[in-house]
């Protein structure tokens, strides 16, 4: 009942928008002849796939060159920066009237690296099976990367208005150091300090089976903060125990660290979460996150969410022990032992504060407690913005049932690059996937549905669009 009445106010809403966006812009977006640009977009895709970027060692300069062509061709201005021999950016804007900041598209040309004994197709084929394009990076990123040029293209093909400059930056090596992106920072912030907005990775549609269409907006990321932990002692043969070894030490430290519960901190964002997957749940979860603030303030509910490994991980910093290493000899006790932690603190954690907070757990001073390395500080953007508003409003336009929420990423995007330049900074993909697609990234047989490429080129046009002019 109350799932039907709350889609009865989306599909109301709905109608309104859509009146109250006859407007030129409306117009011009309808304007276009879509079914051109969207074959333009999947035959493109085949091609950019077929470039090979694994990284290492990248080649990203290929993939810069292959925008660079399109870029000319539509007399767009662009820059191929190169890094390193082999590897490089790209940046191409288009002018608007400078009423508005800049917003950037933001992608990344390389991938991880495939196994071709293991895919229905070779990985760099960008082949087309039963109505899905196979290819390393059709989901990450290669797609979204593809679909931000084109909406450049046809952009300046069909003149579209624009009180901000619409920037396109492609840049080399996120999977593994983020040297692209570090480099325009350093080399050219003038290129991107003045943005209001900017998207990138890290978020999309995901189809459930049970709940629907989830279509996350990512708003944040957790940032990782590796720490070894060291024990010292004496060392000796297997055959005559030391009771405060090296091992013996670090094994009862590192038994009081995976037992912390690390106090739960709830972000707005986290609390918005709750409340739009609250519609997804049953009673008495659906009042419980609802008002997720109050729930938690009973312990037996705080920790059975704790439990749920797909909640727990957006209420506090956590901690997965990794890496143990000590003897290399069953027969030997080491004089020194080490694990190591992979550490995800939420946005607006202190990492020394946190690293007080773990010596106190550890609480022996024979154990070092030391970062592994430098640490960037985790941010997040407010949802509330225009931009957001209008991602929210488009995918609902395209699927009413859907449910858009802001989501707090587990794992790292270059985002939290650009933040620090007071950028608010999403990750939006204009698609929708099942669970079982979702799951190619980074593995075998990586694939993008024709249908999901076409119907994206128009939604992201329409976001981009609207967001130029609002
Ligand atoms: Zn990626």
């Amino acid at each position: 009942m109350r799932l039907r009445a709350v889609l009865a106010i989306l599909f109301l809403a709905g109608c309104a928008l859509s009146a109250s966006t006859q407007t030129p812009l409306h117009d011009h977006i309808h304007a276009v002849r879509w079914e051109r640009y969207q074959d333009e977009a999947v035959r493109l895709l085949e091609e950019y796939l077929r470039i090979d970027t694994s990284n290492p060692p990248g080649n990203e300069l290929t993939a810069a060159e292959f925008f660079h062509r399109l870029f000319d061709q539509a007399g767009i201005p662009n820059t191929v920066y190169a890094l390193t021999p082999g590897r490089g950016n790209i940046y191409a804007v288009i002018k608007g009237d400078g009423s508005l900041r800049p917003l950037i598209l933001l992608n990344h040309t390389d991938v991880v690296r495939a196994e071709p004994r293991n895919w229905r197709v070779p990985p760099f084929s960008g082949e087309i099976v039963e109505g899905e394009i196979y290819g390393r990076g059709a989901l990450d990123m290669k797609d979204e990367g593809l679909l931000q040029a084109m909406v450049m293209l046809i952009a300046a093909r069909e003149r579209l208005p624009l009180k901000r400059d619409l920037v396109f930056l492609a840049t080399a090596d996120e999977e593994v150091g983020g040297a692209g992106s570090a480099w325009m920072l350093e080399n050219h912030p003038e290129l991107l300090r003045g943005a209001e907005y900017l998207i990138t990775e890290g978020g999309g549609g995901l189809i459930s089976p049970e709940r629907g269409t989830i279509y996350g907006i990512g708003v944040g990321e957790k940032a990782p903060f590796w720490i070894r932990l060291r024990a010292t002692g004496r060392g000796g043969h297997g055959s005559i125990p030391i009771a405060d070894s090296a091992t013996n030490r670090l094994a009862r430290a590192l038994e009081r660290v995976v037992d912390w519960q690390t106090p739960i901190r709830l972000l707005p964002s986290v609390e918005q979460y709750f409340h739009e997957v609250a519609r997804l749940e049953k009673e008495p979860r659906a009042s419980q996150f609802r008002n997720i603030r109050k729930a938690l303030r009973d312990p037996s509910f705080a920790k059975a969410l704790a439990q749920d490994e797909d909640y727990n991980y957006l209420l506090r910093d956590t901690v997965s022990l990794t890496v143990l290493k000590g003897s290399e000899q069953t027969n030997v006790i080491p004089d020194t032992a080490y694990g190591e932690l992979d550490v995800r603190l939420l946005p607006g954690q202190d990492p020394k504060a946190f690293l007080e907070q773990l010596r106190a757990v550890v609480a022996d001073d024979q154990i070092r407690v030391e970062p592994l390395s430098s640490f960037r500080t985790p941010n997040a953007s407010s949802t509330d913005t225009t931009l957001y508003r209008i991602i929210e409003q488009v995918v609902h336009e395209y699927n009413p049932q859907a449910l858009v929420t802001p989501t707090l990423n587990s794992g790292y995007t270059e985002s939290q690059m650009y933040r620090p330049l007071g950028i608010s900074c999403y990750g939006f993909a204009p698609l929708e996937i099942t669970p079982e697609l979702d799951a190619t990234q980074h593995a075998a047989n990586e694939r993008v549905p024709v249908e999901q490429i076409r119907r994206g080129l128009k939604m992201l046009y329409e976001v981009v669009a609207r967001a130029a002019n609002e």
